[in-house]
């Protein structure tokens, strides 16, 4: 007798078929990509710069070969191309055409061409060699993807030995003070400014509910043990309401 449970998951507070799970996402990310940008300044007043810089402070360096996964619009893509040089590679990957043509609108306004490749791919099944990159990130991107563990085995598997996984994402406050603040800007104030600037209310909820569904601090530390990664550690940005973890495989 099949597990009916198995087979489903959440997409934001609502429980959905797994086979259902992606392509939800990808309607809310074709939906807000030509406001992503702004909105991303607008609804963390700036603040998303300095986790991104953060994370690109995480090890870097000339020649080396990139993954940015869940890339999008390609904020942390322009940084580590500039990093790496032209001796290095920077491969920004997404599922979604939309987010991808914003991105490499973008890039190419910015002059960011010569050393980074676009493509289209799966985070749960990366069309990529093993042992291919010396650094992978993956920026707000991981909550979206319905099987985690999966996406995450991929990852571990086309990241170099000796190479580091940067796991940047939304986590849980870790003052109770906060989570309530935090709360109600989530409810109440994003959605509206979903409305306002991206005329879409709804994609605005889903990422507030998104973000109270991801796996706290020390559960997604435990997940990237579970599939290989070593020294794993986390650090909290601006009281939990972001992490940066990191793995290495050896
Ligand atoms: N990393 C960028 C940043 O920090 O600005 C974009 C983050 S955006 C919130 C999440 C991205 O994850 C979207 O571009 C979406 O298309 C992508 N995404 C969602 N599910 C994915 C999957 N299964 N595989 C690859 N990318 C995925």
């Amino acid at each position: 007798m099949s597990d009916a449970h198995s087979e489903q998951t959440h997409f934001g507070f609502k429980t959905v078929d797994k086979d259902q799970k992606a392509s939800m996402v990808a309607e809310v990310f074709h939906s807000v990509a030509a406001k992503y940008d702004i909105m991303n300044d607008m609804m963390s007043m700036g603040i998303h710069r300095l986790w991104k810089r953060f994370t690109i402070d995480s090890g870097a360096r000339a020649g080396h070969k990139v993954l940015d996964l869940a890339g999008g619009t390609g904020d942390l893509t322009a940084k580590f191309s500039r990093l790496v040089g032209p001796t290095g590679q920077v491969v920004l990957a997404d599922i979604n055409q939309s987010m991808l043509e914003v991105g490499r609108d973008k890039l190419r306004n910015l002059g960011v061409v010569g050393n980074v490749e676009f493509v289209q791919a799966n985070a749960e099944e990366l069309p990529f060699a093993d042992n291919t990159f010396d650094i992978i990130t993956i920026a707000f991107g991981l909550r979206n993807v319905t099987d985690k563990d999966k996406a995450l085995a991929s990852m571990y598997r086309v990241l170099k030995p000796g190479g580091r996984l940067l796991v940047l994402e939304f986590s849980k406050p870790t003052q109770d003070w906060l989570s309530k603040v935090y709360d109600l800007y989530s409810f109440k104030v994003l959605p509206q400014m979903g409305k306002l600037i991206a005329n879409d209310a709804e994609s605005y909820q889903y990422l507030a509910e998104s973000i109270r569904m991801h796996p706290d601090q020390d559960t997604l530390k435990s997940m990237m043990e579970a599939v290989g990664f070593e020294q794993t550690t986390y650090h909290n940005l601006t009281g939990g309401i972001v992490a940066l973890h990191k793995g290495f495989k050896f």
